[in-house]
């Protein structure tokens, strides 16, 4: 809902042009009938004012109840003193609900001129039907059908107003009459009789009349507001339960970040979230969104920063502005934003990390939010440490922990599912080398299992070096190795292994662990025999594509002296 600047503008310009004048006429036309005490008038006000800062929520939806109180007023003061209780009455109502930020000022001159409107043609339509206002009105069947008369007509004047501003200024597609408008067409007639009683009661007891009839209504509103505060308290617990479940579901650490951020946007009115993890003195940035889109931070230490307070304390922090964090902020956090709302993330009592969300808006985040954060925050941390723990353990068994290379049952896997692909042409060939180092055995007996294990570690870099992401390389079985090249044709597949053999053979391996002699340390030659195969023109399934690598290797390079590359066609 964006309004223009000019049709703001002309909305300022509507009430300076109409409602000061326009009061003076009435003023004028129909003088106010003072004949109470200033006090009674006084209270009167005093009365508007709280009913007026007291609207009761539901479901996020504001029931402003003033109607009555206007009634009685203008029964018995007249138009004029209505009319400049109204427009006092909606100052109050948009001060207590906070709207009325920078660029949205506008929406004052709208209600005011509304209220005006309402007033005038309510009041106007019962005065030309020769309705009185003062003390005294004796309620014979023609005043109250008149008094209910201005009931209706300031009720159906408001929703036109209402909808002509949906419709005209705002211009919403939402239809207006919905669940808003059937709730508020019963609040205002179930409201109209304290309207006429708070009236009648007041010619009689004079100023009491607003305690009895003005101290039960706030009260009243007061329980349906702790009624439905609690009911919203509810719901966010519900669905606070629900994200922790759908947390505890993810198995990586990614998805459940990301969770988290999301829920956490669509629950609260967050315009910035970082959520921060410890790691030894600092803490690290693990995904920060800053009006959608992602950035960084650089690390934050312990008491630095508001994170590194949240750390620190391990206590949450909650500000409504920016002048209450601004001194404590180490300026990483926007410049617009003003509501903070800071979580530690604790884990089996030591903080893990640190939740921030932050709001352009002020006020934006209530206590009662923060408890729900805090939950939801135990359930991220339960669920973090259950995706860690999933990632590391799918790590292991599918790596080798020698080399951190792919292990066997891995690659078996891939190759099972790129041949798949083949055979559904989305990938045009495959092709597998197939590597062995030559006398390893001889190696080991001279320089030592572990020297061997420190040369098969360095040439899985080599090889992971060199193959880079143009296919995947997995350590085969004891100091075999493969590669596999999806979308590789043979020749290709031929120099890749040649450059490998090169790569081996023209370069020593470096031993950490011994020494020589001079104390320097040992260098060894070795050499790796290798042999390629290529689907679909080498074998017709996946098996068939390793045997057939593997008779390359023995047949093609072993036997044909070693250090040397073999295609599987040429044996
Ligand atoms: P060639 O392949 O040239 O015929 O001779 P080779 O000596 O390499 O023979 P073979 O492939 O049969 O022997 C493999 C040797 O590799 C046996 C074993 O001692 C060694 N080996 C296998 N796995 C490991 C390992 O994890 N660490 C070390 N250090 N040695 C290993
Ligand atoms: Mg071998
Ligand atoms: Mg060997």
């Amino acid at each position: 809902m964006k309004v223009k600047p000019y049709v703001k503008n002309a909305i300022f310009l509507v009430w300076i042009l109409l409602v000061p004048a326009g009061t003076w006429l009435i003023y004028k036309a129909y003088p106010p009938n003072f004949t109470g005490h200033w006090l009674d008038i006084f209270a009167f006000l005093l009365l508007t004012c709280v009913v007026a800062a007291m609207p009761i929520v539901i479901n996020e939806m504001f029931i402003f109840l003033i109607q009555w109180v206007a009634l009685a007023t203008f029964l018995r003061f007249g138009l004029f003193v209505e009319i400049i209780f109204a427009q006092i009455a909606v100052i109050v109502l948009l001060l207590k609900l906070r709207i009325l930020r920078k660029g949205e000022l506008f929406r004052l001159p709208i209600n005011l001129n509304m209220f005006f409107l309402v007033s005038c043609t309510s009041g106007g339509v019962y005065y030309l039907l020769g309705g009185q206002t003062g003390p005294n009105i004796t309620f014979d069947s023609k005043s109250l059908w008149l008094a209910i008369l201005y009931a209706v007509v300031s009720y159906s004047m408001n929703q036109i107003i209402v909808s002509f501003n949906l419709y005209f200024i705002y211009k919403s597609k939402e239809s207006y009459f919905g669940k808003d408008f059937i709730v508020e067409t019963i609040t205002t007639f179930i409201t109209f009789p304290i309207g006429l009683v708070l009236y009648i009661l007041y010619d009689q007891v004079g100023i009491l009349a607003l305690l009895f009839v003005g101290v039960p209504f706030v009260s009243l509103s007061m329980i349906f507001r702790l009624y439905y505060s609690s009911e919203k308290i509810n719901e966010y617990l519900q669905k606070s339960s629900e994200i922790g479940h759908q947390m505890a579901e993810r198995l990586k650490v990614d998805d459940v970040v990301e969770l988290l951020i999301l829920k956490l946007s669509e629950m609260l009115p967050v315009d910035y979230a970082y959520i921060l993890e410890v790691k030894e003195d600092e803490l690290i940035l693990v995904r920060g969104i800053e009006g959608g889109v992602p950035n960084e931070l650089p690390p934050v230490k312990k008491n630095q920063g508001i994170s590194g307070m949240v750390w620190g304390e391990q206590k949450t922090l909650i500000y409504s502005a920016r002048k209450e964090w601004r001194q404590y902020s180490n300026g990483h956090i926007p410049e617009d934003a003003e509501s903070i709302l800071g979580v530690p993330i604790v884990r089996s009592k030591k903080v893990i990390g640190v939740l921030l969300l932050a709001s352009k808006r002020k006020r934006a985040f209530e206590n009662f939010q923060l408890m729900i954060i805090d939950i939801l925050c135990s359930h991220f941390a339960v669920a973090i440490e259950n995706a860690k723990h999933y990632e590391l353990t799918k790590m292991q068994s599918e790596h080798c922990s020698l080399t951190k290379l792919f292990n066997y049952r891995y690659f078996e896997n891939m190759l099972t599912e790129e041949f798949e692909k083949l055979m559904r042409f989305e990938r045009r060939t495959l092709s597998l080398i197939l590597l062995d180092i030559d006398h390893f055995k001889i190696v080991n007996d001279t320089y030592g299992h572990q020297s061997g294990n420190e040369i098969l570690f360095e040439l899985a870099n080599r090889l992971s070096k060199l193959v880079g992401d143009r296919g995947t390389v997995a350590r085969y079985g004891g100091e075999e190795f493969v590669v596999l090249l999806p979308d590789t044709a043979k020749e290709e597949a031929y120099q890749m292994a040649e450059q490998i053999r090169q790569m081996i053979s023209n370069w020593p391996f470096t031993l950490k662990q011994s020494l020589d002699i001079d104390n320097t340390q040992q260098k060894v030659m070795i050499t790796a025999s290798i042999g390629v195969a290529t689907a679909p023109e080498d074998a017709e399934d996946a098996l068939a594509l390793i045997r057939h690598a593997d008779r390359a290797l023995y047949v093609g390079a072993k036997r044909a002296g070693r250090n040397r590359v073999a295609e599987y066609s040429s044996c």
